[in-house]
């Protein structure tokens, strides 16, 4: 749900990383700053995800600031649905990705020098994958990405954390719930138990672990 803040709220957190002030909009003018409350849990996912800083180079934009900008004329930007990111030390192509790859159904890849290095992230549920200023349609970023080759650890049973929870989301996305808990970054019985549920129908050994095949599997990488 998309929430009013005032400015004056600048200071209020919103999640373990994220506060008011770093959605407002970069005018001088607007009194009112909105957010959604899924943006902000999705930007959240992102972090946990990578670990690393996130920052917003845009987030909510009132109109005469969205139009000064050259943003669309119906922008989520205005409807505090939206948020221009960059994670640092990460390129925009794996933020693309794995946003993607955790269910974010609005993505845009800003990506090179004239472009400026960046992803847009939505929390609006229609689909819509595009490419640069231009914002060229695309059917999905996991095929356009070459990505290095990093052994992650086998995910089981007993595990948690992070990467649990990053897979839980993944699971869910997919269609495979996790529990009642959700993502709550513990792999238990019912975790496991989707995991075998996606591995049975993928073809998969059917082993309840997310190893590297299962993994690629998932991210469509294999
Ligand atoms: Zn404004
Ligand atoms: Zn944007």
């Amino acid at each position: 749900m998309v929430q009013v803040y005032g400015r004056g709220e600048s200071a209020k957190k919103l999640s373990t990383n994220f506060g008011v002030g770093e959605f407002a909009c970069k005018c001088n003018c607007c009194s009112q700053v909105l957010v959604d409350d899924v943006l902000v849990e999705r930007l959240q996912q992102i972090r946990d995800h990578f670990g690393t800083a996130v920052n917003i180079n845009s987030g909510y934009r009132c109109e005469a600031h969205n139009a000064k900008v050259g943003g669309s004329k119906t922008s989520h930007h205005m409807k505090g649905m939206a948020a221009d990111i960059r994670v640092v030390g990460v390129k925009p192509a794996e933020v693309a990705k794995y946003a993607e790859s955790v269910g974010i159904r609005r993505i845009g890849l800003y990506e090179g020098n004239t472009e400026g290095n960046f992803v847009h992230i939505g929390s609006g549920t229609t689909k819509r994958f595009w490419k640069g200023h231009a914002g060229t349609n695309v059917e999905t970023f996991l095929d356009t990405v070459r990505t290095i080759t990093v052994e992650l650890p086998v995910l089981k049973r007993g595990m948690k954390g992070n990467a649990v929870k990053a897979l839980q989301a993944q699971l869910i996305g997919y269609g495979y719930p996790c529990g009642s808990s959700g993502t709550d970054g513990s792999f238990g019985s019912a975790t496991e138990a989707a995991v075998k549920a996606y591995q049975k129908d993928h073809g998969l050994e059917e082993d309840g672990s997310v190893g590297r095949i299962t993994r690629s599997t998932m991210l469509g990488i294999a």
